[in-house]
C-alpha cells in the first residue's frame, strides 16, 4: 500500500509538514477542499495530540524506533480482535496450535517478544527439570538444576532474560570444554544464532547436548528473512527457538514466537499468564497482539524471499541513482550474513570535499521535518551486527521504509551532502 494512497493521507501528511513550518493557517485558506476530519474508523491521531514526532525509519527493526510497521492486513486483524472479549488461555492455546502447524514444529506460544520467549523457555526447562520451579523462580532455586551452558562469544545483553529465572551461566570456548562441562546441574545449552564469533557449530552444539539429554535453545530473534528460518532451526534439532514478532515478521512490537518441543512449550505455558505465581505474569500479550502475531505470520508466509529482497534492492538503487552526481559519493548495497539479512545501503564520500561527518548528516536528517532516522551504524564502527561501517559511512536501512519514503530520504541526503560540498 502506498503511503500516499488516498488524498486524505496526502493532505494529512502535507498539513503535518506545513504545520511544523508554521504555515498551516496560511495554506488552510489556499486549500479549496475543507479540512478532512478523522473518521471514527481511523481514530484520533494520538501522536499528534501528545506531540510525539513521527519518524521515517531508515534504520531497520530497532526496538528504540518501535521496530516495524504492521502491514495493513495485520493492522486490520488487530483492530478487529479488539472488538470482542475472549478467554485468554483458549486464544493462547489455539494461536499456538495454528502457529505450530504453519511453522512446522511441535509446539508454539506467542510471547511478549523474543526476550520474553527467552525467559519463558528457560522457565520451561526449569519446570521440566524441577517440579516446584514456577513458584520458586527466580529467588528460591538453590538446589535446582540451573546451569546454562553458553559459548563465551555468545554472551550478550539478552542474558538477563534467562537470568530472570535464577540460572547461572557456565561459559565454554572449545568443543572439548563443552563436552566436559555437562553435569547433573546442567539445565540448558543456549545458542545466539547471529553471534559473529564462536568455535562450536550449531550441529555440534545440538549433538553434544542431546547426548547428555539437555535441551538446546537458539535465539534467532532478528534472523528472518529468509522465511525458511522459521522452521530451519527447529528442524535442525534445537528444542526451543525464538523470533521477535516486531522485527522482520512485522507483527506487533510486543509479541514474539517461542517454538519447539511440545512438552517444553506446555511447560512454558504453565509459567505464563493468565497464571499468577510465575515469572511470566508480567509478560502478558493482549488478545489484539496475539491475533496480530498470528496474522503477521500469515502475512510473512505469503511473501517470497526473492520478492522482498528485490523490493529492498530497488529502494537502495533509487537512493543511489539520486546521489549519483554528488561529488565523490560512492555506494554499495550490503547484506549482513545472519541477522537483518536484507540489502542495506552503505554510502561513502571524501570528507575533504564534502565537509560534513556522517554523524552530523544523521543529526541533520533527525532534526528535519519529516524526521528521518538513519541506521545507527552510521558514522560508527560498532552499530549493527555484521554491517561494514566506520566513521566515514552513512548506512541506510531501507527495509522498514514505507512506500515513497525512499525518495524522501534520497532527496534529504542529496540536499545535505550537496550543501556541504559547496561550503
Ligand atoms: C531483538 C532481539 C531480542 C529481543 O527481541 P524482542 O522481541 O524485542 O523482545 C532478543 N535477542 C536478539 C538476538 C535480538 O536481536
Amino acid at each position: 500500500m502506498n503511503a500516499f494512497h488516498t488524498r486524505r493521507d496526502f493532505f494529512g501528511w502535507s498539513r503535518g509538514l506545513l504545520a511544523a513550518a508554521g504555515l498551516a493557517s496560511q495554506t488552510a485558506s489556499l486549500n479549496a477542499e475543507p479540512a478532512p476530519r478523522p473518521s471514527v474508523d481511523e481514530g484520533e491521531d494520538y501522536y499528534d495530540k501528545l506531540g510525539v514526532t513521527k519518524i521515517i525509519n531508515a534504520a531497520g527493526t530497532y526496538t528504540m524506533f518501535t521496530a516495524s510497521i504492521m502491514p495493513p492486513a495485520v493492522q486490520a486483524a488487530v483492530a478487529r480482535a479488539a472488538k470482542s472479549p475472549v478467554r485468554l488461555a483458549e486464544l493462547q492455546t489455539k494461536a499456538g496450535e495454528y502457529l505450530a502447524k504453519r511453522l512446522r514444529c511441535e509446539g508454539a506460544v506467542v510471547t511478549a517478544g523474543a526476550a520474553s520467549a527467552l525467559t519463558l523457555g528457560t522457565a520451561a526447562c526449569m519446570t521440566v527439570a524441577n517440579k516446584s520451579a514456577p513458584h520458586d523462580m527466580p529467588t528460591d532455586v538453590a538446589g535446582h538444576r540451573n546451569e546454562v551452558l553458553v559459548q563465551k562469544t555468545h554472551r550478550y545483553g539478552y542474558d538477563h532474560a534467562l537470568r530472570n529465572c535464577g540460572i547461572r551461566f557456565v561459559e565454554v570456548e572449545t568443543l572439548a570444554d563443552y563436552e566436559a562441562a555437562f553435569n547433573d546441574r546442567t539445565l540448558l545449552a543456549h545458542f545466539f544464532n547471529a553471534a559473529e564469533h564462536g568455535q562450536i557449530s550449531r550441529e555440534d552444539w545440538i549433538r553434544v547436548a542431546h547426548k547428555h539429554g539437555v535441551p538446546c535453545f537458539n535465539d534467532a530473534a532478528a534472523d528472518v528473512p529468509p522465511i525458511s528460518n522459521l522452521w530451519n532451526y527447529t528442524q535442525m534439532g534445537f528444542d526451543l527457538v525464538t523470533f521477535s514478532g516486531g522485527k522482520g515478521i512485522r507483527g506487533p512490537q510486543n509479541a514474539g514466537l517461542l517454538l519447539g518441543r511440545k512438552d517444553l512449550i506446555a511447560a512454558a505455558v504453565i509459567n505464563n499468564n493468565p497464571h499468577d505465581d510465575c515469572v511470566g505474569r508480567g509478560m502478558k500479550v493482549a488478545k489484539e497482539q496475539i491475533v496480530g502475531m498470528v496474522a503477521a505470520v500469515d502475512w510473512f508466509l505469503s511473501q517470497t524471499d526473492e520478492g522482498m529482497q528485490a523490493e529492498f534492492q530497488r529502494r537502495a538503487d533509487r537512493i543511489t541513482a539520486h546521489l549519483k552526481d554528488v561529488p565523490t559519493v560512492t555506494s554499495q548495497t550490503f547484506v549482513p550474513p545472519v541477522a537483518n539479512q536484507v540489502p542495506h545501503l552503505v554510502i561513502r564520500y571524501d570528507q575533504q570535499r564534502i565537509r560534513i561527518s556522517p554523524l552530523d548528516v544523521a543529526e541533520q536528517l533527525r532534526r528535519d521535518t519529516p524526521s528521518i532516522e538513519l541506521n545507527p551504524a552510521t558514522g560508527r564502527n560498532e552499530g549493527s551486527t555484521g554491517l561494514p561501517s566506520d566513521a566515514g559511512t552513512i548506512v541506510v536501512g531501507v527495509w522498514m521504509l514505507e512506500p515513497g519514503e525512499d525518495m524522501i530520504v534520497a532527496r534529504r541526503l542529496r540536499e545535505v551532502l550537496t550543501k556541504a560540498a559547496a561550503a
